[in-house]
């Protein structure tokens, strides 16, 4: 049924930077068509304000590049984003003790909506992968290529890095965007 799903003009699913948005091959990649498919069934419930989960390594690169997280995020997306840590990851920060107390104080904001974690195990990337896999309605922010690489295999979750002092997204689709100029 889902891959009955009229087809959709090819959205930037893999957003190549240089690539514009309209330079559409004329026959996408199965996989990638499949992919945008799904992301429009699932994931109307992607869109501003951005719920932004975020990893370990996100907070510990932004902190090195002096990066605001929430002002960051909006910088990218031009919209309002919540950025949002589960249990796991806090645990992560925690263990990695003394030299991480400002990526905990940063994690510790108010503007950072915790997500309570009931499932067995710590490991901060299953967590992040199954969370992302049962509820479509994340971004994951995270500059761990190994979990990057674990998203990407998952339809319809974009995911936002740090790319020369700055955050960028992949695999939002235009439609996504509040009409924000997109690089
Ligand atoms: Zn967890």
């Amino acid at each position: 049924m889902l891959l009955s799903f009229p087809a959709i003009p090819q959205l930037h699913p893999s957003s190549v930077p240089s690539a514009h948005p309209l330079s559409i091959p004329s026959r996408p990649f199965r996989s990638e068509a499949t992919a945008s498919s799904l992301f429009f069934k699932h994931n109307s419930a992607l869109g501003p304000p951005y719920n932004v989960l975020v990893d370990t390594n996100f907070i510990n690169f932004s902190i090195k590049n002096k990066m605001d997280l929430v002002k960051g995020m909006m910088d990218c997306l031009y919209a309002q984003c919540v950025p949002h840590i589960t249990d796991c990851v806090m645990a992560e920060l925690e263990k990695l003790g003394q030299k991480y107390r400002v990526a905990l104080r940063v994690a510790k904001d108010p503007r950072f909506v915790r997500l309570p974690c009931t499932h067995p195990g710590t490991y901060a990337d299953d967590c992040i992968c199954e969370r992302v896999r049962q509820h479509k309605c994340y971004i994951v922010a995270t500059c761990d290529t190994d979990l990057k690489r674990r998203i990407r295999k998952i339809p319809g979750v974009p995911i936002m890095f740090l790319q020369q002092h700055r955050y960028t997204v992949e695999r939002l689709p235009e439609a996504a965007v509040g009409g924000a100029p997109r690089q």
